[in-house]
């Protein structure tokens, strides 16, 4: 059985002890930086020069630093940054910074996995992922929950990076949901393959196909959009609430015999031989050296793809039926808001 940490395992006394540099106000620091701060800690958020998100953080009552100045203050980082940035904001305001004894952290695992920031012996490594978005990860600790979290160790310089990475997620709320120990490696391939292949990837592809088929077959897109997108909240709710039987207790007999019977033909064993295949490009690094030149190259691909995806006949479809459905978006606005971005 894996190994959970709740509340009692967690000494929230260790993080209130340090000086928290959270680098980065977006999804992930600025639920991180507010809930820190609001579970007594010292907090300050290091951003670049001229930063967008300064402004955000300042309104929130947040001390806010250039990011070199944040970290020399600080006994701990915590990198919340895009991952493909992290890189060059550690190796010119963070390294120098780093004294034997104080702490590194992330969110994620894919820098220190894959080679690109190699932090400095003497300094503890460690990871607090939360497992969902940071709106998320904030508003559940306002209401008094929490988000699971992953921990993992990459370097226990002092003895103690393991109950400091506890104490962090206590402090960010994780703990009153469940934090789970991982591995650098563990959590860093499995969350790569969970949005390539099921969560992000392979959803979206699902959607779109099931669409184009039944347009394609001359059915009204109205109701492919219903049938193919409209409907998975439902599905996935009662999968998220229940698990997979209590979603297939909720629905009819035939759509559960059709689901038993139609779904192994969809996934089947030419799509596993597929996802073996990309687990193998994330496992040996392949992916992360194609991510990593996309990014240096100006992300030319990423570009023209995320604009291909934008015009899809589902997304105007969408957007007309949803223009009829006010309610279904009626929170966006404020969670963008609080998520900065
Ligand atoms: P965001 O993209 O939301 O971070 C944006 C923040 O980074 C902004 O404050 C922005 O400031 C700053 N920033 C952007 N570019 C630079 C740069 N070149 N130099 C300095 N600052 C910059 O990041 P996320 O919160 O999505 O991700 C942070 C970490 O958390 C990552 O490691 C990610 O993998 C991990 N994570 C993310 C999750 C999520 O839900 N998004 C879930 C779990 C983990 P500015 O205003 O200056 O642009
Ligand atoms: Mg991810
Ligand atoms: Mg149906």
């Amino acid at each position: 059985m894996a190994k959970l940490y709740y509340e009692k395992d967690a000494d929230p006394a260790l993080i209130q002890g340090r000086k928290v540099a959270v680098l980065g106000y977006g999804s992930q620091g600025h639920a991180h930086a507010l809930n820190l701060a609001e579970s007594g800690v010292d907090v300050r958020v290091g951003l670049r020069a001229g930063s967008p998100s300064a402004a955000k953080a300042e309104e929130a009552g947040l001390r806010v630093l250039p990011t070199a100045e944040a970290c020399a203050e600080a006994d701990l980082v915590m990198m919340l940054l895009p991952d493909p940035r992290q890189k060059e904001v550690f190796e010119a305001d963070v390294a120098p910074h780093l004294r034997e004894g104080d702490a590194l952290f992330f969110a994620h695992g894919f820098n220190v996995r894959f080679g690109q920031i190699t932090p400095p012996a003497g300094v503890d490594v460690a990871m607090v992922a939360p497992k969902g978005p940071g709106h998320l990860v904030r508003r559940t600790y306002v209401e008094g929950g929490g988000v699971p979290a992953l921990v993992a160790v990459a370097q226990d310089a002092t003895g103690k990076a393991h109950a400091l990475a506890l104490s962090y997620a206590h402090g960010i709320g994780a703990t009153r949901a469940g934090v789970l120990e991982t591995t650098f490696a563990e959590e860093t391939e499995t969350d790569l393959f969970g949005e390539q292949v099921v969560l992000c990837g392979g959803l979206t592809a699902l959607v779109q196909a099931g669409y184009e088929t039944l347009v394609d077959a001359g059915y009204q897109p109205e109701s492919a959009y219903f049938e193919c997108l409209h409907e998975l909240k439902l599905i996935v709710d009662l999968m998220y609430e229940q698990g997979i039987s209590g979603m297939r207790y909720s629905i009819s007999d035939t759509a559960e015999y059709g689901d038993l019977t139609r779904g192994p033909r969809v996934i089947d064993d030419r799509v596993r031989g597929t996802m073996r295949e990309i687990l193998e490009e994330i496992r040996s690094g392949r992916f992360a050296e194609e991510w990593i030149a996309e990014n240096e190259a100006g992300r030319p691909r990423f570009e023209a793809l995320r604009r291909a995806g934008r015009e899809h006949p589902i997304e105007r479809i969408g957007s007309e039926l949803r223009a009829m459905m006010p309610f279904i978006s009626a929170g966006r606005q404020r969670l963008e808001d609080v998520s900065g971005g």
